[in-house]
């Protein structure tokens, strides 16, 4: 039994936004069993912890992230999503285990420095015959004691079956499905407190065949795990998704039964207002990746017309990419992204949401205007780095420590 004793403010994260002056939390077996002002009601003598000058949050949650990408950031800076994919696919054909072990131990340290007791990875490069990725970043999370829920990701789509990735970093469809059942069966844990979910994370439209989707869906279904994938992250993307499927992306995943409260879309940048009415009463959660979406120039969430749904009352949920997704680098370097306390600062009501508000729909504005502007031009501009102070959105799910 802990007590973190005396802190200067305990910010709770409840929907009153309470927040406890000179505040104390006591952590019993793991869990938080009460939190208020002088003495717990326990008979035990807990260890002490001396809060004083200091302000407790609820742990961060990163609900997003591509570890293995830390190695290879600040490479193709000058492209749009497809032109970075494109030059960085051949570099990450040559992952190994030792790269996985190493960059898993640099992002999440990143990642619990800055305040983030949980987080996911999405992993979806397996090149043939490379062994033992997803246990190295495993391991490494089970070494620092984070909560993990990591991604058994995957793409079957390569160029020469009209996708985006080379055909020597895609895997076949039994065995993507045989490797993910193993890794379910092997590593999920589903009890209450759990330091370990595995998900199911085909990568996106453009590298993952419309009959892997269906089957990962499935089998996540029938393994009772969740379900993750990119979506509507840019136009070239939407461009790709009529001209292939002559669909917009949230109408493909509709089709392919890939909406549902188990399930957590990436991005969701361009999206319309049919788009959030389908995430609202699929109750499907969106993670918010402002950083990344940025450093693309490619927009961001739509946020406050998802959080305004109506029909929303935790859906679409909507969380932060608290990583740099890889594309980071120089940009946005981890401890100081988008769900840092420190930049952020205690939420308060009233002007500072206004304000950030009004800032938010000019960047956004911005965002689409740079976006339209390198459509017309044929290609993604470089992204805007000064947009970094558009993030700072609380997350839905305040405070929960539960699955992205
Ligand atoms: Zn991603």
């Amino acid at each position: 039994m802990i007590l973190l004793e005396g802190c200067r403010v305990v910010v709770t994260m409840d929907d009153a936004g309470t927040e406890l002056e000179n505040g104390s939390v006591l952590i019993d077996g793991g869990v938080i069993s009460w939190i208020g002002q002088g003495r717990p009601p326990v008979r035990e003598q807990p260890d002490v912890v001396d809060g004083r000058g200091l302000v407790a949050i609820p742990g961060l949650i990163n609900t997003h992230h591509h570890l293995y990408q830390t190695l290879t950031r600040v490479h193709a800076q000058q492209g749009g999503l497809f032109d970075w994919l494109r030059e960085l696919y051949p570099i990450w054909a040559t992952i190994d285990a030792e790269w996985e072990r190493t960059a898993a131990e640099v992002g999440l340290a990143e990642l619990a420095l800055s305040g983030c007791s949980t987080t996911t990875d999405h992993h979806y490069v397996f090149p043939s015959g490379v062994i033992g990725l997803l246990e190295a970043e495993i391991e490494v999370a089970e070494q620092l004691g984070l909560r993990f829920h990591p991604c058994r990701g995957s793409m079957d789509l390569g160029q020469s079956n009209g996708g985006l990735p080379p055909d020597r970093v895609v895997e076949d469809i039994d065995s993507i499905l045989a490797a993910t059942d193993a890794a379910i069966q092997r590593f999920h844990d589903p009890a209450p407190g759990s330091m370990r979910r595995i998900a199911v994370g085909p990568c996106s439209p453009f590298s993952v065949s419309e009959r892997l989707m269906r089957e990962s869906t499935a089998l996540a279904r029938r393994r009772k795990v969740r379900l993750h994938t990119h979506i509507a992250e840019t136009l070239d993307e939407e461009s790709y998704c009529r001209t292939t499927f002559n669909r917009r992306p949230l109408e493909l995943l509709e089709d392919l039964g890939f909406l549902g409260p188990d399930v957590w879309l990436a991005h969701c940048v361009h999206v319309n207002d049919a788009d959030i009415r389908r995430l609202a009463a699929t109750a499907t959660a969106v993670a918010w990746c402002p950083t990344s979406n940025m450093r693309l120039g490619s927009g961001f969430a739509p946020a406050r017309e998802m959080i305004r749904q109506p029909a929303r009352r935790g859906a679409p949920g909507f969380a932060h990419d608290q990583g740099t997704q890889g594309r980071g680098g120089d940009d946005c370097p981890p401890g100081v992204a988008s769900g840092d306390p420190r930049r952020r600062g205690v939420p308060r009501p009233g002007r500072r949401r206004l304000d950030r508000g009004r800032q938010a729909r000019r960047y956004r504005a911005f965002c689409h205007r740079r976006a339209d502007a390198s459509r017309r031009g044929g290609g993604s501009g470089r992204g805007p780095r000064l947009l970094q102070s558009g993030s700072g959105a609380a997350p839905l799910r305040r405070g929960k420590t539960r699955g992205p």
